[in-house]
């Protein structure tokens, strides 16, 4: 065992919500000692060897340079900025929805002074109308885009002004807090260390998501569900949503299901983008991203559209139905995602290699043809087959033969813990923020969230 050194605060995470968690209580008190411990590398170290083309497939890394490291899930997404509270996460529920917008441009206002931009699109209400007509329902919401290169070099700068205030532990994973003693456990190197705090924040995000809801049954603290979203990643033609997005960049839009009733969301919209795989703590499941840099762009858009579950009594295990539902699309196409083409699936027919290349929309990611009947379940599979038919009528072209759906994409939010003012309830002066606690599930109001825990430590928001 190492040395016990000591903080006033050690924030357990080094994503948006820990990151502005550590600006703002450095900003207001500078003789604070703060140290952030990130399991993952160094900003800059963070390479993921399918985009530096090394490998054309996930090697499941040790730690997923996607997911994990400086800057946390949000590094390399193409940035969105929401600027809303209708969206994004649950901050809402658990206080004033006016403050929440407020934490929210505090947070803008910071990424701007370290290279963010300004410009923001705004809401269109005839696009709204048009979707409303269809009985499709559009989410409005201020956008800012930063685009996947410009998020990174706005990160870096905050990082880089962190740098010159606290102190942050890389590659340092933490296995456990004591929450008697204050006391956090971590490995660096293969060394067993640990450090003491006045306040603990955990701030893990969705990847830390296992272990921190092992830690709050292990302590004894309530945790409440949370829904969980399942389904595909849809790759189209650029040209058949840029009426939508040349107008207000990111479509949101929700169809509530003939059927079942189930709300399907198509979010996540990349424009002239790549579908990626995203290594979920051993599985792997499908995301987007898109660039800004006119050379890095595709001829394609993509975007989620998922289906939302929330589970009843006696079943309490939504993450681990979702996590399953993706590794039997793992096991079916050999350890990695599928792709099918909407009309096979529509057909019932496995999509082939050579159905696939004689399709008109090229696939961006190198995914495995396969049949996602196989492994998604009826209900959710029916309601994005419903939703991409609808789609159609605001923006024909989206169920197309040839559209691509890539499976599984799935959104799985921590459960929340019980807590009071961010303070967990049964462990004092240890909080939770971000998406890890399931408060947040964007960049904004996790970064929000963390401005909003920092003043609740300074006193200032009560
Ligand atoms: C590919 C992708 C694209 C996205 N695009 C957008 C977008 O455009 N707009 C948007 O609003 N949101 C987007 N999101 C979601 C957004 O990134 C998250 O909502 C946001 O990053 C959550 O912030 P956080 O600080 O709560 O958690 P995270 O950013 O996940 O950070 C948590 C950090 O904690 C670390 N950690 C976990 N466990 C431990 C441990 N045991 N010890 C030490 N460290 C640990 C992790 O390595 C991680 O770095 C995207 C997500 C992904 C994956």
């Amino acid at each position: 065992m190492g040395l016990t050194k000591h903080y006033d605060a050690v924030i357990i995470g080094g994503g948006i919500g820990g990151l502005m968690c550590a600006y703002r209580l450095s900003e207001k008190k500078p003789d604070m000692k703060i140290l952030i411990l990130e399991r993952g590398k160094d900003l800059e170290n963070r390479k993921c060897p399918i985009l530096t083309g090394k490998v054309t497939k996930c090697i499941k890394c040790k730690t997923c340079a996607i997911m994990e490291g400086m800057a946390g899930a949000g590094a390399f997404s193409d940035g969105k900025y929401n600027i809303t509270t209708e969206y994004g996460g649950w901050l809402p529920r658990v206080m004033d929805e006016k403050k929440v917008m407020d934490y929210i441009l505090q947070a803008d206002s910071i990424l701007v002074q370290h290279g963010a931009q300004k410009e923001v699109y705004e809401p269109d209400n005839e696009l709204k109308t048009l979707c409303l007509q269809h009985d499709l329902h559009m989410q409005q919401a201020r956008v800012k885009h930063l685009g996947t290169d410009a998020n990174y070099g706005t990160m870096l700068n905050l990082i880089n002004t962190l740098k010159e205030r606290i102190e942050i532990e890389t590659e340092a994973v933490v296995n456990d807090v004591d929450k008697e003693k204050l006391e956090v456990l971590y490995t660096k190197n293969g060394e067993n260390l640990t450090v003491s705090g006045d306040k603990i924040i955990f701030a893990v995000g969705r990847i830390g998501n296992r272990m921190f809801e092992s830690w709050c049954d292990r302590n004894g603290i309530k945790r409440f569900n949370n829904q969980v979203d399942i389904g595909v990643r849809v790759e189209l033609p650029y040209e058949v949503w840029k009426h939508f997005s040349s107008r207000i960049y990111e479509p949101k839009i929700i169809n509530r299901s003939s059927h079942y009733g189930d709300r399907t969301r198509m979010f996540c919209f990349n424009e002239r983008g790549h579908v990626v795989t995203e290594n979920s703590d051993g599985v792997l499941t499908v995301n987007g991203h898109s660039y800004k840099e006119e050379e890095r762009k595709s001829k394609n858009s993509n975007f989620a559209l998922l289906c939302s579950t929330n589970f009843t009594e006696p079943f309490n295990e939504p993450v681990e139905y979702a996590r399953d539902i993706a590794a039997l699309a793992n096991k079916i196409s050999g350890g990695y995602v599928l792709v099918q083409r909407l009309g096979d699936l529509m057909d019932g027919k496995r999509t082939t290699e050579h159905r696939l290349l004689a399709g008109t929309v090229k696939p961006t990611l190198k995914a495995v043809p396969g049949d996602l009947s196989l492994c998604m379940p009826k209900r959710q599979l029916d309601n994005i087959i419903e939703t991409l038919q609808r789609l159609d009528t605001v923006a024909p072209g989206t169920a197309n033969y040839d559209t691509l759906l890539y499976g599984v994409e799935c959104k799985y939010y921590s459960a929340r813990p019980d807590v009071e003012n961010f303070e967990l309830k049964g462990a004092k002066n240890v909080y939770a923020l971000g998406d890890g606690a399931g408060f947040t599930r964007s960049l904004s109001q996790a970064a929000a969230n963390g401005l909003i825990v920092a003043d609740i430590l300074l006193g200032e928001n009560n």
